[in-house]
C-alpha cells in the first residue's frame, strides 16, 4: 500500500546545506524500495531565512512546519548572524519558537556504537563494544522554563533564583513516551533523578513508579543523576532507555555522545506534539562549510528517526539504519572518521554510497 507523508525540509545555514540533501537522498531511496509517497517541502530557517526576509523563522516556514508530517533541519547559525539582536539570532529566534510552537516536549538522543568506529572514542573498546542507548530528556519544562528572578541583598550583593517545577502531567507525558520506546527496543526503563534531594525528583520518581503499573513488560530502575553520570562511563552497557528531566537530560546526553566518538554520528528527535522534528545533534560548522568535507551520517540517522517515530515505518528505520553500519564496515569515512587504511569519501559520496546500500537492501 502507497502512503504519502508531507515532510518539510529546512536545510539552514553552513553545512546544513550540504548534509540535508544526502538524507533526502536516503529518504527517496527508502520511498522507491518499500513503495511510500515523500513530499518534500524546502523552506529558509536561520541565518539564511534572516537574510531574505529578516527573521530566522518567517511565518511562512513556520506554517509549513505546523502544515507536515515531520521536518527535517539541518543546522543553523554561524559567525556571521552572532551580533543580531537576540530575539532574531537564529538559535533564539528559530529554534527554540519552533520547538515551543509544534510542543516538542521530548528530546530522543541514541547514543549507538556503529562496528567500524570503535577507535573513534576516548573510552576503552571492552566498555564501549554493543554500547545502544535511548537518551529521553523532557525538553520544555524544569529548571530552564522556571521563574527566574534576581534581587538585591541587604549586604549589597544579589540573590538569583531559578525555580524548578514539574507537574504530573508533565512527567508523566515523556515517560509514557520513553516506555512505549523501550517496548520496541529490550525493555529497559532506567529513570534518572535526584529523589534524596529535590522535591520535583520525588514527584518525577512517584509519577514513574505509578506508570511503571501499566508495563509490566518493561524492567524498570530508579537512578540519582550523580551516580548516572558515573554508570555511563563506568558500565555503558547496562542502559537500555534512560528517562530524565530537562537540566539532567541536558547534561547526560553530551556525557553519553563521547560513548560514540564522532559529532557527525548523533542523530536526534524532538517530539511531542503532531509533528516532530528530526536533525543532527552538532551544529552548522562554519570552519568545513562549503567544502563537501561535512559528514551527512548523523542527519541520515535523523530521517531514519523520523521513520520510526513519526511514521511508525519500523523496517524502513532499520534500513536505513544498517545501510549506514554497511558503509561503515567497507570502510568509507569522511574527514572527521578518517583513519590509516580507510577509504576518503565527500559528504556527496558518503550519502550515494548509504542511499545504493537502501536499494541494494533485502
Ligand atoms: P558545531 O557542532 O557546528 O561544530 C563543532 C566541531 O565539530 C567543528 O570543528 C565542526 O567542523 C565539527 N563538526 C560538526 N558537525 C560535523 C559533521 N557533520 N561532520 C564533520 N565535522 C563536524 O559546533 P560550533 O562550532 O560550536 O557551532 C557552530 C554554529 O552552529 C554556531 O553558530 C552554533 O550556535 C550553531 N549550532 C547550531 C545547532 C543547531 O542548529 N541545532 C546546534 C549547535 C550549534
Amino acid at each position: 500500500m502507497q502512503e504519502m507523508y508531507r515532510i518539510a525540509v529546512l536545510p539552514g545555514d553552513g553545512i546544513g546545506v550540504e548534509i540535508v540533501p544526502e538524507a533526502v537522498k536516503a529518504l527517496k531511496a527508502i520511498a522507491e524500495k518499500f513503495g511510500h509517497e515523500f513530499v518534500f517541502t524546502e523552506a529558509l530557517v536561520g541565518g539564511a531565512a534572516y537574510d531574505a526576509v529578516g527573521h530566522p523563522l518567517p511565518d511562512e516556514t513556520l506554517e509549513l512546519c505546523q502544515n507536515s508530517d515531520a521536518v527535517l533541519l539541518g543546522a543553523i547559525g554561524g559567525p556571521k548572524w552572532d551580533d543580531l539582536p537576540v530575539h532574531l539570532r537564529p538559535e533564539v529566534g528559530a529554534l527554540l519558537p519552533l520547538r515551543k510552537e509544534l510542543g516538542l516536549f521530548a528530546n530522543l538522543r541514541p547514543c549507538m556504537l556503529f562496528p567500524g568506529l570503535i577507535h573513534a572514542s576516548t573510552l576503552k573498546e571492552e566498555v564501549i563494544e554493543g554500547v545502544d542507548i535511548l537518551v529521553v530528556r523532557e525538553l520544555t519544562g524544569g529548571l530552564y522554563f522556571g521563574e527566574k528572578t534576581r534581587e538585591k541583598t541587604a549586604d549589597g550583593g544579589q540573590k538569583a533564583t531559578d525555580v524548578l517545577s514539574y507537574s504530573t502531567y508533565e512527567i508523566e507525558r515523556v515517560v509514557r513516551f520513553a516506555y512505549e520506546a523501550a517496548r520496541k527496543r529490550r525493555k529497559k526503563l532506567c529513570s534518572v533523578d535526584k529523589a534524596n534531594v529535590l522535591e520535583s525528583s520525588r514527584l518525577w520518581r512517584e509519577t514513574v513508579t505509578e506508570l511503571a503499573k501499566e508495563y509490566p513488560d518493561v524492567e524498570t530502575v530508579h537512578m540519582y543523576v550523580d551516580n548516572c553520570a558515573m554508570q555511563l562511563i563506568r558500565n555503558p552497557k547496562q542502559f537500555d532507555v534512560i528517562v530524565t528531566e530537562n537540566m539532567f537530560g541536558d547534561i547526560l546526553t553530551d556525557e553519553a555522545s563521547m560513548l560514540t566518538g564522532s559529532i557527525g554520528m548523533l542523530p536526534s528527535a524532538s517530539i511531542g506534539g503532531e509533528v516532530g522534528l528530526y536533525e543532527p545533534a552538532h551544529g552548522s560548522a562554519p570552519d568545513i562549510a562549503g567544502q563537501k568535507k561535512a559528514n551527512p551520517l548523523a542527519t541520515i540517522l535523523s530521517a531514519a528517526m523520523m521513520l520510526r517515530y513519526s511514521f511508525h515505518l519500523e523496517e524502513e528505520a532499520r534500513t536505513i539504519e544498517n545501510a549506514v553500519r554497511q558503509v561503515l564496515i567497507e570502510g568509507y569515512r569522511t574527514p572527521d572518521l578518517m583513519e590509516p587504511g580507510k577509504i576518503l569519501v565527500n559528504t556527496v559520496e558518503m550519502g550515494d554510497k548509504v542511499a545504493e546500500k537502501i536499494r541494494e537492501a533485502k
